[in-house]
């Protein structure tokens, strides 16, 4: 795949146009649709929630999984619907996808008219104003990130909690995972100008940041001097206004004492930490290359609960590897009860594109990987709503993030170890730091008392 690179000048247009933006897969995708969005305002474009108004659609996809794959192009075919009744509507594919396809996006979609990667998201604007004057498709797919990574503007969906990319790509090479080849390797970004970004977060109002990388627990080990993730928590954590700051997704290997300890002492870091094990099997583990033992794992887990012991731990657990064995996967099973997740993100293993695993032998049949996964939540629903039941009857402190969806008269938060809470209160509270008594507890969601 050829990255062409198209020079454009990017012009602030008068007239206002409207883009709508759909997003798919993790926290970074959905960061990177703010960027997106941030960069098409500079040339006129506002976002709208009506596809059928929308002068540009755009999808950012995923590609961790078949099915998420398979779901760019059904929504693509309805599009080109929506595009044939509005003449001069235009569509744009970005995300992990489109870096992974490229043009072989335009051949099978020759409606689309932007395809761009995720390497070179700050060319969106110019790709949009070219494939609009030229009235031609057009791919621009970068192998890497540029060598001074450029400060992308935003536009946030939230002005209560906020997403900072703080380290890009993946130097591992997980077995079955896509993202090292559609992410590119790690890039840090310099500790000054993340906390410049929060600073002025802060000053916008915000109370809470999430700190985001693939591997978010290798911050800083490719910048000069080098750095680790706790220094940037410390950094932030000097920042008053900012009442909150979580982190994502760490690798198991790669979080040190500091960082447990810079959560332990800054105030302002919650008590949470989202460490995916991916198997509670050694020869799983080995063969999918994660690089440590199930001992490894659970003496990480042992030095996080010896300083917090409140923090709540979650995980990531694939179900159904190739040649998983009946007895490998009960071991993933007897880990969850012993290690008593907070919440497990389980997925039935897709065989991916690039990936070593994906031509082994011992593919399991669909329907054995999702009667394991079926088992599998019911075990991570269990467990859960144990410790969730725990908090029945205690206080506590809650970020009112909005309206409930499911009842919007009521209000929503999230406690430090992440938990959802829903209570009855009203909408002045929105934004602020509440003290709650849990009544009830489910293994999803809780309800508070103010
Ligand atoms: N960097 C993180 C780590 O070390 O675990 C994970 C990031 S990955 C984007 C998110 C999750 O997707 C993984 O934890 C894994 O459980 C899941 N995943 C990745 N590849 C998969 C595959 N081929 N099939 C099923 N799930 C997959
Ligand atoms: Fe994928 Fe493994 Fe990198 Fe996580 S650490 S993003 S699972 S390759």
């Amino acid at each position: 795949m050829s990255a062409t690179y198209i020079a454009a000048t990017p012009d602030k247009a008068t007239e206002k146009k409207s883009v709508y933006i759909e997003t798919f897969g993790c926290q970074m995708n959905k960061s990177d649709s703010e960027h997106m969005l941030g960069l098409l305002d500079d040339i006129g474009y506002a976002q709208i929630d009506d596809i059928k108004q929308a002068d540009l659609m755009i999808l950012n996809t995923c590609a961790i999984r078949e099915s998420a794959e398979d779901k760019v192009f059904s929504y693509l075919g309805a599009w080109k619907k929506i595009k044939d009744k509005r003449p001069g509507a235009m569509i744009a594919v970005g995300g992990c996808v489109a870096q992974d396809e490229g043009s072989n996006l335009l051949k099978r979609l020759p409606y689309v008219d932007v395809v761009f990667g995720t390497h070179n998201l700050h060319r969106l604007p110019d790709l949009v104003l070219k494939a609009k004057a030229s009235a031609e498709s057009i791919c621009e797919v970068f192998q890497e990130l540029p060598e001074d990574l450029p400060e992308i503007p935003v536009i946030r969906q939230s002005d209560i909690s906020a997403w900072v990319s703080v380290i890009y790509g993946c130097d591992y090479n997980c077995t079955y995972c896509i993202v090292p080849f559609v992410r590119g390797r790690e890039k840090s970004r310099s500790a000054d100008v993340i906390v410049e970004e929060v600073q002025g977060l802060a000053d916008g109002g915000y109370k809470e940041v999430t700190l985001l990388g693939q591997n978010v627990t290798a911050y800083g080990h490719d910048l000069e001097p080098k750095l680790h993730l706790g220094t940037l928590i410390e950094r932030i954590g000097k920042i008053d206004q900012i009442k909150r700051i979580r982190f994502l997704t760490g690798h198991p290997r790669d979080l040190k004492v500091e960082d447990i300890d810079a959560v332990k002492h800054v105030e302002s870091a919650c008590e949470y930490f989202h460490l995916p094990i991916q198997s509670g099997d050694n020869r799983t583990l080995r063969r999918m290359a994660r690089g440590y033992t199930v001992d490894f794992y659970k003496r990480v887990i042992e030095q996080i609960r010896e300083r917090i012991p409140d923090a709540a731990i979650t995980s990531d657990i694939i179900v159904g590897f190739p040649g998983e064995t009946e007895q490998e996967f009960m071991n993933s099973i007897n880990l969850i009860e012993e290690l008593r997740f907070d919440a497990v993100n389980t997925a039935a293993y897709s065989p991916r594109p690039h990936t070593p695993a994906s031509d082994w032998e011992g593919q399991l049949p669909e329907a054995e990987k999702f009667e394991r996964l079926r088992f599998m939540n019911s075990v991570v629903t269990d467990v859960a709503h144990k410790i969730n039941k725990n908090y029945v009857g205690k206080r506590a402190e809650i970020l009112v993030e909005g309206r409930s969806d499911r009842h919007p008269e009521r209000l929503m938060g999230r406690t430090r170890t992440n938990k959802i809470v829903n209570f009855d209160g009203d909408a002045s509270m929105i934004g602020r730091l509440i003290d709650v008594e849990i009544v009830t507890a489910n293994p999803w969601a809780m309800r508070g008392k103010l």
